[in-house]
């Protein structure tokens, strides 16, 4: 069906964060699949687990033991300072088990009507009920009724917080990002996850982290919240968790944990020992390969490379950065790069909110790979920036 606007590229290989199309055409990755091939394409480590448990066993179900699952969910609690973990395919699916949590808990509290706080601009998943706590209409245009028990803040704001959590009734959990990536880069200062902390302490709310696209190293550590020394009562994870094999994982501690009980949540394919066996190889090539520093390393690099070549330019309006993830906000609209950056520089970009360039590259890159991103935006943006006439005029 006609979900996406494609381009007119097809790959058909990959090698680090190198790609090939149906051409013979090599290309530079600086998305990595949306922060999901977060150790490059064809790493050796998660093509070998691939190979070796495709040959001894795909799934048996939940209904038994599935060893390598208990593995990955020892590794990931003991990474997140969690206690346990529900395994699913995806991000939305993770966001669906923290939403089903956050009800639990409502009805332990005997909340009969209870409320989510998520924020402006969030992006938690396209699922019926991660739709409604998605903060973006055009989103959710066409999809009414929206599933109730939702309230809105404003996204790293914690006096317009503090003012809804006095007046609104019923609220049990807040659910945020430590970065919004759909959102356009926007980076929560982390004195703003320390005051949510807080403020769930206080009320008793369910502190529940979206780190689907900002978890397993992408900001420079291995969960977003960490920079901000918080611990979170449950926390989502999916996009780099399988390097591009589909899986999503919700971690939870204290109360949080024990609320699901047989019969209240579960998944077919969910951590079955294919996708788990593999999430344990990206877990370890991670340690191994001490990625999370290297993300913030690269990302360091990325970041001053980018106010340095591309700071000057016209129609440049802000360039925000957390780890490996960058924003390049234009004072047009830009989405006509992606196809440009293709097909002129070889280069993989996103353009998010229609106005902001984002840079998500492999956590593997070299630092020359980092250079030459840069070096190719710098082309592409001096360009833009003179077809689209003086800064501030739109497209
Ligand atoms: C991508 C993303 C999701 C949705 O993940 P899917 O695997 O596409 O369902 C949810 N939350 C955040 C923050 C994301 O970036």
């Amino acid at each position: 069906m006609h979900t996406y606007a494609r381009a007119a590229v097809s790959f058909v290989r990959g090698r680090g964060a190198r790609l090939w199309d149906t051409n013979g055409i090599e290309y530079l990755d600086a998305i990595a699949g949306v922060a999901v091939t977060n150790l490059g394409h064809a790493h050796p480590a998660v093509t070998a687990a691939i190979h070796e448990q495709a040959g001894q066993l795909l799934h048996t179900s939940n209904l038994f033991g599935i060893p390598w699952q208990e593995r990955l969910g020892g590794q990931l609690c003991r990474l997140a300072g969690m206690e346990r973990a529900f395994f699913c395919n995806s991000g939305a699916e993770a966001n669906e088990a923290a939403l089903k949590l956050a009800r639990l808990h409502a009805r332990r509290l005997g909340v009969a009507h209870p409320q989510v706080l998520v924020m402006e601009n969030s992006f938690h998943g396209r699922s019926l009920a991660t739709l409604a706590a998605t903060g973006n209409p055009a989103a959710q245009q066409g999809f009414e009724p929206l599933m109730p028990g939702f309230a809105r803040a404003p996204y790293d704001d914690i006096d317009a917080l503090r003012m809804l959590a006095a007046g609104t009734p019923g609220i049990v959990a807040v659910l945020v990002e430590p970065v919004q990536g759909e959102g356009g880069v926007r980076i929560a200062a982390p004195d703003y996850l320390r005051a949510l902390r807080a403020l769930c302490s206080e009320r008793g709310w369910l502190f529940m982290v979206d780190e689907v696209q900002t978890g397993m190293g992408r900001t420079g550590a291995w969960f977003g919240f960490q920079h901000a020394g918080v611990a979170p009562d449950v926390i989502t994870l999916a996009k780099g968790l399988g390097n591009g094999f589909p899986i999503g994982a919700c971690l939870a501690r204290g109360e949080a944990a024990g609320l699901f009980s047989p019969g209240h949540h579960g998944s077919t394919f969910g951590g079955n020992p294919l996708a788990c066996r593999v999430g344990c190889s990206v877990v370890e090539a991670m340690e191994h390969e001490r990625i999370p520093q290297r993300a913030a390393e690269l990302g360091a690099r990325l970041l001053h490379g980018l106010r340095q070549s591309l700071g000057g330019l016209p129609g440049v309006r802000e360039i925000r950065g957390h780890g490996l993830m960058a924003g390049i906000e234009m004072a047009f609209p830009c989405a006509w790069l992606v196809p440009l950056a293709l097909e002129r520089e070889r280069l993989l970009i996103t353009v998010t909110r229609g106005n902001t360039i984002r840079l998500l590259p492999p956590l593997i890159c070299s630092e020359g790979e980092i250079d030459d991103i840069v070096a190719r935006l710098r082309r592409l943006v001096a360009d833009a920036a003179a077809r689209a006439g003086s800064p501030g005029t739109a497209v």
